[in-house]
């Protein structure tokens, strides 16, 4: 029995460490291990990462996890892959070394060939192909970067010496030794090279930003074959058989598999996905569309939303006002008070994202009074991360048939029940929260381990993975909700112009 191949290796890349993590059938996480790895800003608005360096932290955790729960290689039955999204990787085949330094999600260096290719008139031809909206944050423009910059690698690339990637598709490299070039449909959706009409490499936007067909990886399903791990660095041949960009792996991990389910994850940011089916929805302003996983791991499709500052108004509030001392405290002071007295706090601190898009819109307090303790501006915070998640899945849910049974919730916020039962409150849906924490992680471990046949059914996973809270909204809430949204969106117009009496007054269109 000890010899049995079942259990599961995570690997959760994310954008300031690597983490890995042993799962067993009965979703009990074994070993587990972290590191963080350096971050470069070279230049305002640049992001880099070393390529070489995250495989290492790859490499050097999933030993260290492996030696944390005991366990052989032998009894890997699956590696699942999970990644921060967008970054992108050019290495050299024959070497497998990276050329240039990774530039990041974050990285903002190509704001104005966006620009550009905005005023030619490219943003509706890009929409439609690959549901996103023009913006450095994805990385077609940072791989044209990366081609225009360096004589000759376009002609090498063309000749299939050169490869781009995805984190996934860099360490999927790595693992099998140089054997397998390949990306799954979630983090292929992110590159603005993919067609979420054909699921695969779109001509048309290779084309537009010069990249030869011959450097991009294959695209998979996620819960799929990825090859084998190269036998020198487990000292086994383990199968990687499960791939997702982060956020559509926790929307997986959430058992959120059919149309109609969601999720919010609450923390620095948060980002809330909804399940929109096998089917992709009519495109929605401010909201961007893109591919998720059925529950077999299979190519289906959500809409995604951003809200740029959530969970950090609080790390504000505690470090730069000093108001509290660990966010957790702010549960206490939220319920310390009947209610935020009229202050509305806007955390726009570094602009407004979904569905106002408002990139020079911020912070905004409104509603003082001789009365307002910092209680109030607290619990004001909460209040703002619930009622932005209100905003974005009310631009999300335009067909009838979208209509929320209930949120799930994760993240490092999600840890507040103050904030769950206000959610819920002022959603009218129940917010339900796993007992579980990694749901990114535990989500590519079902993905592989479904593929793997450590779970035969997806409901096998999700019950290995525990038990939900469950946060029901008052029946008598929907004033106060009515109410409470009202004054919310009255701030957030008065700082969206407040931004743009700034742009008029210094003549800006
Ligand atoms: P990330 O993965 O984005 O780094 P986490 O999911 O770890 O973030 O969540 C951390 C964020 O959540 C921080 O911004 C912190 O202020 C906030 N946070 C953590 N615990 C609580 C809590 N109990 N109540 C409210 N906010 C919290």
């Amino acid at each position: 029995m000890s010899q049995q191949r079942n259990l599961v290796l995570a690997i959760d890349q994310g954008t300031t460490g690597s983490r890995a993590l042993v799962v067993d059938r009965d979703g009990r996480i074994l070993g587990t291990s972290y590191r963080e790895f350096r971050q470069s800003f070279p230049e305002p608005g640049w992001v880099e990462h070393d390529a070489e360096e995250i495989w290492a932290s790859v490499r050097d955790t999933t030993s260290e996890a492996l030696t944390a729960a005991g366990a052989p290689p032998e009894r890997l039955a699956a590696i699942g892959i999970t990644n921060q999204r967008e970054t992108t990787v050019v290495w050299d085949r024959a070497s497998g070394r990276p050329l240039a330094p990774a530039i990041v999600w974050q990285d903002r260096r190509t704001s104005e060939r966006c620009q550009e290719l905005t005023r030619l008139g490219h943003g509706p031809g890009i929409r439609s192909r690959t549901g996103l909206v023009l913006d450095p944050y994805f990385s077609g423009t940072k791989l044209e970067w990366l081609l225009n910059g360096n004589p000759g690698w376009r002609e090498r690339a063309a000749s299939g010496d050169l490869a781009f990637g995805t984190i996934d598709s860099w360490l999927i490299f790595r693992l099998t030794g140089s054997r397998v070039h390949a990306t799954d449909h979630t983090n292929a959706s992110r590159t603005m090279l993919y067609s979420l009409e054909t699921g695969d490499w779109d001509p048309w936007l290779c084309e537009l930003f010069g990249v030869p067909g011959a450097m991009l990886p294959d695209v998979r399903n996620s819960s799929g074959d990825f090859g084998v791990t190269d036998p020198e660095l487990f000292g086994a041949e383990v199968p990687i058989l499960g791939v997702a960009g982060d956020q559509q792996a926790a929307l997986f991990g959430q058992g959120c598999w059919e149309r109609g389910e969601a999720k919010n994850t609450y923390g620095t940011g948060s980002f809330l996905l909804l399940h929109t089916g096998k089917e992709r929805g009519p495109d929605v302003e401010g909201v961007l569309t893109t591919s998720a996983c059925d529950r077999r791991g299979g190519r289906a499709f959500a809409y995604e939303g951003a809200v740029l500052v959530a969970g950090a108004a609080i790390q504000w509030l505690r470090d730069g006002l000093g108001l509290l001392e660990d966010a957790a405290d702010s549960e206490s002071m939220a319920r310390s008070v009947e209610s935020a007295e009229g202050v509305v706090f806007v955390p726009a601190l570094t602009g407004l994202g979904t569905p106002w898009w408002e990139p020079d819109a911020r912070g905004t307090i409104v509603g003082l009074t001789r009365g307002t303790r910092k209680e109030h501006l607290v619990r004001a915070a909460l209040e703002a991360m619930a009622y932005s998640t209100v905003d974005a899945l009310q631009a999300m849910t335009t067909s009838p048939d979208l209509d929320l049974q209930s949120l799930k919730a994760d993240g490092g916020a999600a840890a507040n029940d103050w904030l769950m039962q206000f959610q819920a409150d002022v959603l009218g849906v129940s917010v339900r929260r796993p007992a579980a924490t990694e749901l990114t992680a535990l989500g590519v471990a079902g993905l592989a381990g479904l593929k793997a046949g450590v779970w035969a059914e997806p409901e096998e996973f999700l019950a290995a993975r525990g038990s939900e809270d469950q946060f029901g909204p008052d029946p008598q809430g929907s004033t106060m909700r009515q109410a409470g949204v009202r004054g919310w969106r009255r701030a957030v117009r008065t700082a969206i112009h407040w931004a743009e009496i700034e742009d008029a007054e210094q003549g800006k269109p």
